[in-house]
């Protein structure tokens, strides 16, 4: 289905060795590798068109222009947004979040509820407490259940007139369960409240149809779909993102600037305030051809045999404990051995070449409610192996011998 070894062939880092041995590179909820066409794309920018953007009339200014703007369209093209205007390039996920969050004291009064999820990273968790703290509005967490699922009978009870806003990810990075957004979008709906979906874990692993989910808001992250780092996106209804102030003032965000009044540009440039990342946007439009290129139907049946597999193999292990372990869930596996602390073997593992996540994932309410100061995270991308799952559980065979 997949040609990996030409997909391979395409990220050059992956014939990199760390420690003396191959590396196998398991921490893609971290963040993505990146190809060689993307990488190209970068370096491209910076020896052929550098230069300010929607700025100059000159030659360089308008190929930067217009590449730019070409790769707003594959973006909005990619996650089936209706309009450019409405494909909001931004520094990252968290950016992306922190753009609607500050702004969303036009949704959320003082005395509403604004519901995040037990599982949320906490740069989907800390923002909006600071608008909680801001508007005099209350934070609720929709519970998690044993199996890392949401409990969805306490959200349906937690809904009321009083709900704001809701914030959950798509998929959850700290345990690769995918959450029912679809249901948790409607419920929301009915109490006429936003819904944001932190879509970091989604965008570069299953294909996300942002008009089909009928979210408010969608954030995403480019580093983490084999785009570079310091871009992101976000994606919001027309309605809500005219209704939201900007997050920044500065140039290109403005219509007229007097020192009595300013008037805002129009969507997307009210919330692009300054010189952008030109050179990161350009290249997640190349990442954007690439995916589309493998495919990403392709990419997320591929990346669940690794999942099915992976799974089967860390059980062999004893006194293995995989949290989250559902059908229902991305390419990451966050998993313990009993008695042995997540460090120590992620130390062991580390000078056999694996790169395998450990610690609390930027997601300590997660680690409080299961008990455990944190976890191995192992997580899967489309150029990744079934004999480096094996290599991995050698590695971890022997560092469970070493430590007990
Ligand atoms: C990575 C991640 C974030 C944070 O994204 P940044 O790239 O650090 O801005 C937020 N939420 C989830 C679910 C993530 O996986």
């Amino acid at each position: 289905m997949l040609d990996i070894k030409k997909i391979r062939a395409d990220f050059p880092i992956l014939n990199r060795e760390v420690n003396g041995h191959p590396l196998v590179y398991f921490d893609n909820a971290a963040t993505s590798q990146k190809p060689q066409q993307v990488i190209d794309k970068i370096v491209e920018y910076y020896t052929m068109y550098n230069a300010n953007i929607h700025r100059g009339v000159h030659a360089l200014s308008q190929e930067a222009t217009d590449l730019y703007e070409a790769s707003r369209e594959k973006c909005r093209a990619f996650f089936n947004i209706p309009t450019a205007k409405q494909c909001l390039f931004t520094f990252g996920n968290t950016h992306s979040i922190n753009a609607v969050a500050s702004g969303a004291h036009v949704f959320v009064k003082k005395g509403d509820e604004v519901i995040v999820s037990a599982v949320e990273h906490h740069s989907n968790i800390v923002p909006w407490q600071m608008l909680c703290e801001r508007v005099g509005a209350y934070l609720k967490v929709l519970p998690v259940m044993d199996n890392g699922q949401l409990d969805m009978n306490a959200y349906h009870e937690m809904l009321n007139p009083k709900t704001a806003f809701v914030v959950v990810n798509h998929i959850s990075n700290a345990l690769g369960v995918t959450n029912p957004v679809k249901e948790i979008i409607a419920g929301a709906h009915k109490y006429g409240a936003k819904v944001l979906i932190d879509g970091a874990q989604s965008c570069g692993h299953m294909k996300v149809d942002v008009q089909d989910l009928n979210a408010d808001f969608y954030t995403m992250a480019g580093h983490k779909m084999c785009g570079p780092t310091g871009i992101g996106l976000l994606y919001g209804k027309e309605e809500a993102l005219n209704e939201l102030p900007p997050y920044q003032g500065g140039g290109e965000m403005i219509d007229q600037v007097s020192f009595e009044k300013t008037t805002y540009a129009g969507l997307p440039h009210k919330f692009e305030a300054g010189t952008p990342n030109i050179a990161g946007g350009i290249a997640l439009g190349a990442a954007v051809d690439y995916l589309n290129e493998v495919g990403m139907e392709n990419i997320a049946a591929y990346e669940n045999e690794l999942l099915i597999y992976g799974t089967e193999q860390i059980k062999t292990i004893p006194g293995a404990v995989i949290y989250g372990d559902v059908a229902a869930k991305a390419a990451v596996i966050s998993f313990n051995v009993e008695g042995l602390h997540p460090y120590d073997i992620g130390t062991i593992v580390d000078k056999l070449g694996i790169a395998v996540r450990t610690g609390h994932h930027c997601a300590q309410p997660v680690m409080e409610r299961f008990q455990i100061v944190g976890t191995i995270r192992a997580s899967f991308a489309f150029y990744n192996t079934q004999e480096e799952i094996d290599v991995m559980v050698q590695a971890l065979q022997r560092a469970v011998k070493m430590l007990s």
